[in-house]
């Protein structure tokens, strides 16, 4: 039905085929397609503006992984960066059910899948984490909503709360925490009434039983064909009632995966799950990269971009280490080596990592041994000509001099770094000659 993206790109990036930085213009030319393509998967337009003006000013600049092309390459960083906007904070399918019995209110309105992924959920409350669940329907106007969800309930062996004609939502609220106290159980979990759309006195009704029971979790379910509908219903569910998660159901269907999308950038809240069939085993906890692949549908390219740049930092860091261990490591490889440890949060950040060494950590810092140190280590490298950085032997004293004011600093401290460096050096060489087999006998000793 779609075409596809990455057709789409093919014919725009068959002329961009060579390698170096991406340019402003690479990118522009291929954001315009991604930015087609995440309209037809149904996020909204400014949403869909945002996030590609976000990516621009990432991607321009960045360098492009061999054997792979410009226009892979956007693909994995607007990947990337769609994963980034979907994924919440903390882990999706958590759900708040301790101080039992917890209550959930499931929400949405009629034809949402509600009532199934109540059932649904708390099938997988019981299996998964061993919950003792009560269900109860809130649907006065529907009395089939409520044989539905006594049906489901005796289906996957969970208690549902007994129907009484006749009586008010907030009134079986007010019943299913006591019986979900004297029952004890860990869980009760409400299906309230959903309508066509949504209306006040149902809004009403809703607020009034969450403000009975306040429920831990408030349990959005839109249907995830719906698009832009599901955010906008989002957002006056959250604005009146307050909700803490939503469900996304029908994404087994062929829905591209956009109102998830936009469910995120604009209201901020988690989406929890996601419903996969009408069976009571097909909800999943909500995945962001596969809804990134689905939305994009080019799970092919980001893979090959990610296998790329895994080969060539292999291959990289295995000619590094052959160089090592024949005694040739010079002051470009002291470099890499200092900025790492910079990235790493410097030498606070490497020691507070390893068990028992945060206290000296801060010795190390007292001493006056800090991040400037390393700064200062790679300003002296840098204040040495190219042919000095690969040959240090070549270092005399009045290159030295020369290298030292360069940096701003005294030949003794360029003396300490190339102590360091040789140390390093003689150390690298050792471990080559001992071999791995060696190298684990001797720590074993
Ligand atoms: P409610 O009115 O919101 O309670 O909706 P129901 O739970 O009765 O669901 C309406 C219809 O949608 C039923 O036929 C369900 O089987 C179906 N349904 C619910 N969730 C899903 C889903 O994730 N995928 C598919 N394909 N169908 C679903």
């Amino acid at each position: 039905m779609f075409e596809n993206l990455s057709e789409r790109l093919g014919g725009v990036f068959d002329r961009l085929t060579k390698q170096g930085a991406l340019s402003e213009e690479d990118v522009k030319t291929a954001l315009r397609e991604v930015r087609v393509a995440l309209l037809e998967a149904d996020v909204s337009l400014p949403v869909a503006r945002d996030f590609v003006k976000k990516v621009q000013e990432q991607a321009t600049g960045q360098a492009v992984t061999k054997s792979v092309t410009p226009g892979q390459q956007v693909v994995k960083i607007v990947h990337d960066a769609l994963i980034d906007v979907l994924r919440g904070e903390g882990d999706p399918g958590a759900l708040k059910v301790d101080n039992p019995p917890a209550p959930i209110l499931m929400v949405g309105l009629q034809g949402s899948g509600k009532t199934t992924t109540t059932g649904k959920l708390a099938k997988r409350l019981k299996e998964k984490d061993g919950k003792r669940v009560l269900l109860a329907s809130l649907d006065v106007y529907r009395p089939a909503a409520m044989d539905q969800l006594a049906v489901l309930g005796q289906q996957i062996g969970v208690d549902t709360l007994p129907i009484v004609p006749g009586q008010k939502p907030v009134d079986i609220a007010k019943r299913a925490k006591q019986q979900a106290v004297m029952g004890g159980y860990d869980v009760y979990m409400l299906d309230t009434a959903g309508r066509l759309q949504i209306d006040e006195v149902l809004m009403q009704e809703v607020e009034d039983v969450r403000d009975v029971v306040s429920p831990r979790e408030t349990l959005l379910v839109v249907d995830g064909l719906t698009g832009q509908v599901a955010v906008e219903v989002a957002e006056e569910f959250d604005n009146k009632i307050g909700i803490s998660g939503v469900v996304l159901t029908r994404m087994d269907g062929d829905g591209r995966g956009g109102a998830a999308l936009s469910m995120r950038a604009v209201t901020g809240k988690p989406i929890k799950y996601v419903g996969l069939g009408e069976k009571m085993d097909a909800l999943e906890t909500f995945e962001p990269d596969r809804i990134a692949g689905r939305i994009l549908g080019m799970g092919d390219i980001v893979a090959l971009v990610e296998k790329a740049q895994e080969t060539i930092e292999a291959e990289q860091a295995e000619r590094m280490m052959k160089r090592f261990t024949k005694g040739q490591f010079n002051m470009n490889d002291l470099k890499m080596q200092l900025e790492q440890m910079l990235k790493m949060g410097g030498m606070e950040g490497i020691m507070g990592m390893m068990p028992g060494m945060g206290k000296m950590a801060k010795q190390v810092q007292d001493a006056g041994f800090d991040d400037s140190i390393i700064k200062r280590q790679i300003a002296l490298i840098q204040s040495m000509t190219k042919k000095e950085r690969a040959n240090p032997a070549l270092l005399q004293a009045s290159r030295k001099k020369r290298i030292a004011a360069g940096a701003g600093q005294q030949v003794s401290d360029l003396n300490k770094l190339l102590k360091m460096h040789r140390q390093m050096a003689d150390m690298m060489k050792k471990m080559g000659k001992m071999g791995k087999g060696k190298m684990m006998k001797q720590a074993m000793k």
